[in-house]
């Protein structure tokens, strides 16, 4: 027997935008309750809504990064349903004619690329919340109500619970660096909705189990999970009963407990039919010209996985180093500027992953805000990789540039941290160091066990004495040479 699972993903990205979609109340998260609020996104009587440009270029943009066909005209539909957090009675969504389909999108599952078909992109607005905290009754909070969401929906290609996380995150780390979203998965930034079933081979006859969807997934983790737990329950389900297959039942909606990690049967789901799509009345088309769409074209950067490559490849990066530094837009680019500037990519990456990214990640802010200039960076890679500092003082001077706005250089004499190489001027200190360890010696001689702790224990003494300022290499050499007499 064998079994295929199959997996198509629908996410949700709140837009990075300053007002709402169809009106100019602000996005706010920890604002009081309702206080983001006006006649349009609460739903009044004879009011009228305008689409925000922003989040229509936003989509566009990412539409674009995700090889998507651009709709050249595009309308509003109403999506009716009855629930307390949606005042109106209907979402403004796109039914029949989204502004974006047929893309495609490439992410690394191993060693190998495999390309996820993009089925549509489409422009809506979000729900308010039902808050259910108090006893005996359940409050609603509108201010997300009318939130601009881009809904991008998968072909079923995903065939792992791993790949649906790879997915997830290259899409959020693709909209980061897009600047069309925050991604925020703690402020609920990007919710997923898995479509999930099992292609089941018993000895030559297919089985194909019902679609079920999860519903509202807010973290990578309960993703995973989720389609993980689909994959087995399934199997379970079908062998309990082999006409459990989508010819004999309906789609079904299921929520996920994150406490049982198992996913909740919720109901069956509507077909479209239910929702009794129209037109939206009150707003017009949208249409768009060449010029307009070029000019969206020009704001699509160098998309995170290409820039990684890049950096693997022209600039010598493990792939591991080149993953970290692109993780997020700000470093990638005070990194790549660096290395533009000193040509020393491996320099510049051990800098910035571990100290720049280190002290980024403590004051919770991204590396260009540290104030210490990819310029600064660049230098202090050519002083590591031309010998004038060793790395543990590139480690100090790292530190005082975060304080003191002076070169790198600058820093390294004021501090005397300027490498000594001159082997001359070290061989006083190493026969000092010799001389007064002559147990260290031996044993760092005697190609014992011991030697190789010996040797670590005269360098160290020799670093001691120099004040941490000796080359190394030099060192080294000249302890060969005396070790050797
Ligand atoms: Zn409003
Ligand atoms: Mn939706």
């Amino acid at each position: 027997m064998e079994t295929k699972l199959v997996v198509g993903l629908e996410i949700h990205v709140q837009l990075a935008c300053e007002t709402k979609m169809f009106c100019g109340c602000k996005l706010g998260f920890n604002d009081p309750p309702n206080s983001n609020v006006c006649p349009v996104c609460i739903g009044m009587p004879g009011v009228l809504p305008v689409m925000n440009k922003k989040a229509y270029e936003y989509s566009v943009r990412t539409a674009l990064a995700l090889n998507c066909s651009i709709a050249r005209f595009t309308k509003w539909d109403r999506k009716s349903y009855y629930y307390p957090d949606l005042p109106k009675n209907y979402q403004i969504s796109q039914y029949d004619l989204p502004m974006s389909f047929d893309g495609v999108f490439e992410i690394p599952v191993g060693d190998e690329w495999k390309k996820i078909r993009i089925l549509r992109a489409h422009l809506e607005e979000d729900a308010g919340k039902n808050l259910h905290e108090g006893i005996g009754h359940s409050q609603v909070d509108l201010n997300r109500a009318g939130t601009p969401l881009l809904e991008i929906v998968t072909e079923p290609d995903l065939s792992s619970a791993e790949e649906c996380r790879i997915m997830a995150q290259e899409l959020q780390r693709l909209v980061q660096f897009l600047g069309v979203s925050h991604a925020n998965m703690q402020m609920g930034h990007m919710r997923f909705e898995p479509n999930i079933n099992l292609i089941i081979d018993d000895n030559g006859i297919e089985y194909r189990t019902p679609i079920c969807e999860i519903k509202n997934l807010n973290s990578f983790r309960a993703l995973e999970g989720a389609v993980a737990y689909e994959k087995w329950r399934h199997l379970e389900e079908w062998k309990k009963d082999h006409n459990w297959t989508v010819e004999n039942y309906g789609k079904q909606n299921r929520g996920w407990d994150d406490a049982k990690e198992q996913t909740v049967f919720q109901r069956e789901k509507e077909e479209a039919h239910d929702y009794r799509y129209f037109p939206e009345p009150d707003l017009v088309p949208v249409e768009i010209d060449d010029a307009w769409l070029a000019s969206i074209q020009e704001t699509v950067c160098e998309l995170p996985l290409a820039m990684q490559h890049r950096f693997v490849h022209d600039y010598g990066l493990s792939d591991y180093d080149a993953s970290v530094l692109t993780s997020d837009r700000a470093t990638a680019t005070f990194f790549d500027e660096a290395v533009q500037e000193c040509g020393l990519g491996k320099r510049v990456a051990n800098i910035v992953t571990q100290f720049g990214l280190k002290v980024a990640h403590e004051r919770q802010c991204t590396i260009d805000q540290l104030d210490i200039s990819c310029h600064r960076v660049a230098q202090l890679a050519t002083m590591v990789q031309e010998g004038t500092v060793n790395a543990s003082a590139a480690a100090t001077i790292f530190e005082k540039m975060l304080e003191d706005p002076a070169e790198p250089q600058a820093i390294a004499e004021k501090e005397n941290l300027i490498q000594k190489s001159d082997a001359g001027e070290l061989e006083a200190a190493v026969l000092e160091v010799l001389k007064a360890n002559e147990q260290a010696v031996a044993e760092a001689t005697s190609g014992s066990k011991k030697a190789k702790k010996a040797r670590g224990f005269l360098m160290g003494q020799i670093m001691q004495k120099t004040q941490g300022q000796a080359n190394p290499q030099i060192v080294n050499q000249l302890l060969d040479k005396h070790l050797a007499d």
